[in-house]
């Protein structure tokens, strides 16, 4: 069979299986399968696939007919200007997220030598991104999963940021080490009771240790901002990403420790997505 064909009966399955993207998903597999770039399979149609390549590529066709996402199948996703590994054990990274990034450049735009510290690191997107654009700052990231870890460490030493980042394996009530400029945290915020709720693609794939912010949804953002006010400087930086009605709730904990509002920004859907706080008292 060639290529043409594969792709064109692959995405016919796919569609039948509810996977909107079903011709986008049907070509980076088949890269995958050839580990080719995408427009190598449009100047070559209609090359001839190896039986035992046809095979893997129904195989991973069929997983994505579950469900599985795209990106657990060829084990990345781009985030900012990079592109990260993924596997089944970090949550995947999402453009709405991007925001916190554009964030701490906007408000460190003269700034050097900050600490940045990440609480629930999962594949380092964040982090690293920002120690990317900026040289001379320093990142700690943490996260209750080993896993996770393995990942994002992965991917510090392929983005080259390995020597400005250390990573420890802690649950943010365990943790001490350090007072930072920039803290910066996407915690689990979905309610325990809406996870059976979110698209299947998240719901049976995604680690729920990622998503689960307990039976309110901000259980977890409570911890992260009760141990924030202690961890930053005064007048450190804390970046948030939280549900799309969390604003409120979020806003008057961080007033209870201590943080100052300074902007609450909406995500291309028109949620509120991210809140940065500045520590004052
Ligand atoms: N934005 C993610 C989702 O809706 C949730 C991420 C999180 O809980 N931090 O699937």
């Amino acid at each position: 069979m060639n290529i043409e064909k594969a792709i064109r009966q692959a995405s016919k399955f796919l569609q039948q299986n509810c996977i909107s993207s079903f011709i986008l998903d049907s070509e980076l597999l088949m890269s995958k399968v050839l580990q080719k770039e995408r427009k190598y399979l449009f100047m070559n149609i209609k090359e001839e696939i190896e039986e035992k390549k046809l095979k893997y590529y129904h195989n991973l066709i069929n997983k994505r007919a579950t469900g599985k996402p795209i990106a657990y199948l060829i084990g990345k996703k781009d985030f900012w200007k990079y592109e990260f590994k993924v596997t089944k054990d970090v949550l995947i990274p999402r453009p709405e997220t991007e925001l916190i990034v554009e964030q701490v450049l906007f408000y460190c735009k003269n700034k050097s030598k900050l600490k940045v510290l990440d609480i629930g690191v999962g594949s380092g997107c964040i982090l690293i991104s920002i120690l990317k654009e900026k040289k001379d700052f320093f990142g700690v990231g943490i996260d209750k999963s080993k896993k996770c870890l393995d990942v994002s460490d992965f991917n510090s030493s392929i983005l080259d940021v390995k020597h400005r980042v250390k990573f420890f394996n802690s649950d943010i009530d365990n943790f001490s080490y350090g007072k930072y400029d920039i803290i910066i945290s996407n915690p689990p915020y979905i309610k325990k009771l809406d996870l059976k709720y979110l698209e299947r693609d998240v719901k049976n794939f995604e680690p729920e240790l990622a998503l689960d912010g307990g039976i309110d949804g901000i259980s977890e953002i409570r911890n992260v901002v009760r141990k924030s006010s202690e961890l930053i400087k005064k007048n450190g930086k804390l970046f948030l990403e939280i549900g799309f009605d969390q604003k409120h709730s979020v806003m008057k904990i961080l007033k209870h420790n201590g943080f100052h509002i300074n902007k609450v920004l909406k995500d291309l859907a028109k949620n509120d997505r991210c809140i940065v706080s500045t520590k004052i008292e």
